[in-house]
């Protein structure tokens, strides 16, 4: 099985679009002197964004940013309904706004938010649902804003997996009354760092205005300091990445769908071992590729310290669980007794490597690990 390897295989690799592309358009930052600061990039960018998502769109630093200005933004008090099978930040955006995060347990068939476990957890208290479209799994969205209407709150989607996905031909980021999506190096689609928040302008009249100025430190004119902002604002060298690489995005998706495509064909019929994704109406971007590991044929961490060893470098997203980190153990409900599924997913699922130039042979290899 071990192979010299020059270097290791990662979860992913970013993806960049040709450097040529970018270099022309930074190289206009040297005339203009304008690198920051809601520049032309930034502005194209935006507008090329909401026309993909039609919806309106605000742009930031970094996906959790983009969440946290959100909540503020909302101007939400209370508790909030979230997931615990996330990545930290969806939690930590709840928290740093002073806001209270309620976890409810998730769905076996693919770890999004299960709704029926929602209405349980609602109190008086209850300001918002936050769930988080995991892996690009896009929620039961049907179901979820059923609920939120009949309480009359709003629901708000961590959707930092699942850029440029549509359910039924709608943008997935147009879901909800808020989305948040990231464009991290890891993700399906980059800006370096940088993010967005996709929202309805019209359904939420001045969220436009609040979440512009917010990231700018709350000024809203040359003497005039509103809202207590902070400092959220992508610069133009993101900006111009962000649209050197939407360019390439679909067939950046297109090829991870090939990787995908061999996983599938190689780990079909494997005992112990579960795709974690449902076939749908949704087009996937293909970020990730979890699968569940059956205890009775596989122990995750020895499968994964194996591959780790022999330089595959898979990932356990997401383990531990957010309820099981150190600064919420004891302060949030019991991740093994409040969200069973979640912990038991938490334990046994692995994210293999995935990425548009991953060569289907190293998915072969991958997939030698799982053979009895
Ligand atoms: C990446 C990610 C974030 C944060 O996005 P950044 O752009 O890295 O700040 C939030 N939630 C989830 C689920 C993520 O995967």
């Amino acid at each position: 099985m071990k192979k010299e390897r020059r270097s290791p295989i990662l979860v992913t690799r970013s993806s960049l679009a040709p450097f040529e592309e970018y270099e022309e358009l930074i190289r206009k930052l040297w005339d203009t002197r304008f690198i920051t600061n809601m520049g032309p990039y930034h502005e194209e960018l935006k507008k090329s964004l909401a026309g993909m998502f039609g919806r309106d769109t605000e742009l930031f630093v970094n996906g959790h940013m983009a969440l946290e200005m959100l909540l503020q933004a909302l101007d939400l008090k209370g508790e909030v309904i979230t997931t615990p099978f996330t990545f930290v930040s969806t939690t930590h955006a709840i928290v740093r706004n002073g806001l209270t995060p309620v976890m409810c347990d998730v769905k076996e068939e693919d770890g999004t938010m299960d709704p029926e476990k929602i209405e349980a957890l609602i109190t008086e208290k209850t300001c918002a649902i936050l769930p988080v479209h995991v892996y690009g799994h896009v929620c039961d969205d049907e179901a979820i804003e059923a609920i939120a209407k009949k309480h009359g709150i709003p629901v708000i989607y961590d959707a930092a997996h699942a850029f440029g996905e549509t359910v039924n031909g709608t943008p997935v980021a147009a879901l909800g009354d808020a989305s948040m999506l990231s464009f991290h190096a890891t993700k399906a689609f980059n800006s370096i760092e940088g993010g967005c928040v996709c929202f309805d302008e019209k359904k939420h009249p001045g969220l436009a205005d609040r979440l512009y100025k917010l990231k700018n430190f709350g000024i809203t004119g040359k003497e005039s300091i509103e809202y207590v902002g902070g400092n959220a604002k992508m610069n133009e060298f993101s900006a111009a990445m962000g649209i050197v690489n939407l360019r390439h995005f679909p067939e950046w998706a297109a090829a991870r769908k090939e990787v995908y495509d061999r996983y599938a064909e190689d780990l079909s019929g494997v005992k112990g071992v579960r795709i974690l994704r449902k076939p749908d109406d949704v087009t996937y971007n293909y970020a990730y590729m979890p699968v569940v590991l059956d205890p009775a044929y596989f122990d995750r961490d020895k499968v994964y310290d194996t591959m780790v060893a022999d330089g595959i470098c898979p990932r356990k997203y997401f383990y531990p669980l957010v309820n099981d980190c150190e600064c919420y153990r004891g302060v949030l409900s019991a991740a093994e007794t409040e969200t069973p599924v979640a912990y038991r997913l938490s334990k046994t699922v692995l994210t293999l490597p995935i990425y548009p130039d991953l060569p289907l042979e190293t998915v072969d290899e991958i997939c030698g690990y799982f053979e009895k």
